[in-house]
């Protein structure tokens, strides 16, 4: 219903809407996608398949021109905008109805300098992509856990992931943007050009414009010691509290997440998942041998292999086009109290598929000042994620299970949470997320983006004047 309203006044009721389409499609080197177009149900649908929105229409980009030429499309004809990098952001910010989606995704060019180490990549590649193109030449950056988040929302969020520890987040990384900002300018913002944009950029997401380029510093990394070990759910309490101890001493080399899920073979389970980014792997057997001996667990996979597999192992437990539905918020460290309420609601998960994910933010990641980039969450923390999965069912049941148990942790969380993982458009989240950036943030949002143009994401409101 709503598509067939929306073809209509394009073609028929506003004629010089339609003629402004046609020439919209006849001045960008990439597609144009419209309601009915045979690709455009592929087209419009994100990871996360619970998210059913129609856009009016989907820009798929091929060049920075393509970007300026989009967003200066939408604003002269007040459509509103979102912009798909990867489309993981599982509240569905890269889509919108009635509105125009700039799609990325074909926007995938990498150069690698492996001189400078450095990587200049576009914002439609994978963290997986990315990190296959830099370790052909040993090297590496920080990326997500998995190879399908894209490198752009993830990115411009922070980018928490297992080599934060050593080289902190995706964002303290980025050398150098380029963008194209409400007014339709294409701007690089680096340390040394526009750099109080490059502050913003680096945590505030997609608030400031179109990220059509990221350069990254790059790191030598050969093989890497990693893996997972898988407990039984029945020895969660014990495992839990190694969990705590043995993350929280962990040096900067070793990255350890938690995961309690259900697994097909095992049933219940707690999964350890482990990497050893060190030069040494001799060092890293002696540092991860607690991890492995613990338990002992029922499965160890912990053994040397290359960056991008590790990333690879985690792909098929969030698949796209599940149903999801995940509350996130931030434990400074968890009391004995705080693991045991995990525990409880992990047995009553509603789907084989949901879990509650343990993320461990430390080492480098939390040495930057909290006000030398956006990012404002930089003390050793723990992000932990309450996800919904279902592909059966009514989706009231497994989103009341992820609300009742995020609920149940509120006393043993502390203020604020990675802005990538909040769920909703909540502003007072979002503010809590920023701390004491987000006045600074505001300001700029007013200089860069007065009319909150780009809003379809966790929204800074431009600063009153
Ligand atoms: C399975 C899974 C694992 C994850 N693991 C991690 C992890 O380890 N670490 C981590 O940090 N995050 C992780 N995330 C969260 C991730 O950071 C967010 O989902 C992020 O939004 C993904 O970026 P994307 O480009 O794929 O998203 P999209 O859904 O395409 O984009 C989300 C929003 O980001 C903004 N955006 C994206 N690209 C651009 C651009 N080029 N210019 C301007 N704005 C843009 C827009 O507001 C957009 O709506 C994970 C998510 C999933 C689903």
């Amino acid at each position: 219903m709503e598509i067939f309203e929306l073809s209509q006044s394009f073609t028929t009721e506003a004629p010089a809407f339609g003629t402004a389409v046609e020439q919209f499609e006849m001045q960008i080197s990439g597609q144009l996608i419209r309601p009915g177009d045979a690709v455009y149900e592929q087209a419009r649908r994100l990871w996360n398949g619970k998210i059913d929105k129609y856009p009016a229409l989907i820009a798929r980009c091929h060049t920075a021109e393509d970007v300026a030429t989009a967003v200066t499309f939408a604003r002269h004809h007040n459509l509103a905008l979102a912009v798909r990098g990867g489309a993981h952001n599982s509240n569905g910010f890269a889509t919108i109805n009635n509105g125009l989606v700039i799609d990325l995704s074909p926007m995938k060019g990498i150069t690698v300098d492996p001189a400078a180490r450095t990587a200049r990549a576009e914002p439609g590649l994978t963290f997986g992509e990315l990190s296959r193109a830099t370790q052909a030449y040993g090297l590496a950056t920080t990326t997500g856990i998995c190879s399908g988040t894209g490198i752009s929302g993830a990115t411009l969020g922070g980018g928490t992931g297992w080599l934060m520890g050593k080289h902190g987040l995706s964002i303290d990384n980025v050398l150098a943007f380029e963008l194209v900002t409400a007014d339709g300018q294409q701007l690089k913002a680096s340390a040394t050009e526009n750099p109080d944009l490059f502050w913003a950029l680096r945590g505030g997401g997609g608030n400031f414009g179109v990220v059509t380029a990221i350069e990254y510093q790059l790191h030598p990394l050969g093989q890497i010691l990693a893996g997972m070990v898988i407990h039984p759910m029945s020895n969660a309490k014990a495992v839990l509290r190694f969990y705590r101890d043995f993350s929280s001493a962990t040096p900067d080399d070793v990255t350890v997440y938690a995961f309690l899920v259900t697994l097909p073979d095992i049933g219940p389970a707690v999964i350890l998942m482990a990497g050893y980014f060190g030069d040494d792997l001799a060092a890293g057997e002696r540092l991860l041998a607690p991890l492995r001996q613990f338990g002992p667990p029922l499965v160890n996979t912990v053994q040397p292999m290359a960056y991008p597999d590790f990333l690879a192992m985690l792909d098929p437990i969030a698949p796209d086009g599940r149903n999801y539905y995940e509350p996130a918020y931030s434990v400074k460290q968890f009391s004995d109290a705080a693991l045991d309420t995990l525990i409880t609601w992990a047995g009553r998960m509603t789907s084989p598929f949901s879990a509650i994910l343990i993320h461990h933010i430390h080492g480098a990641a939390t040495r930057v000042a909290p006000d030398a980039t956006a990012f404002a969450l930089r003390e050793p923390h723990y992000a932990v994620i309450h996800d919904a999965a279902w592909e059966d069912g009514l989706a009231e049941t497994h989103v009341a299970w992820a609300r009742a148990s995020f609920a149940s942790m509120q006393p043993f969380a502390m203020p604020g949470v990675y802005v990538n993982f909040i769920v909703g458009q909540q502003e007072e989240a979002v503010r809590d997320s920023y701390r004491a950036n987000y006045e600074r943030l505001a300001a700029l949002k007013r200089q860069y983006d007065p009319t909150n143009f780009f809003r379809a994401n966790q929204n800074i409101q431009p600063a009153l004047k």
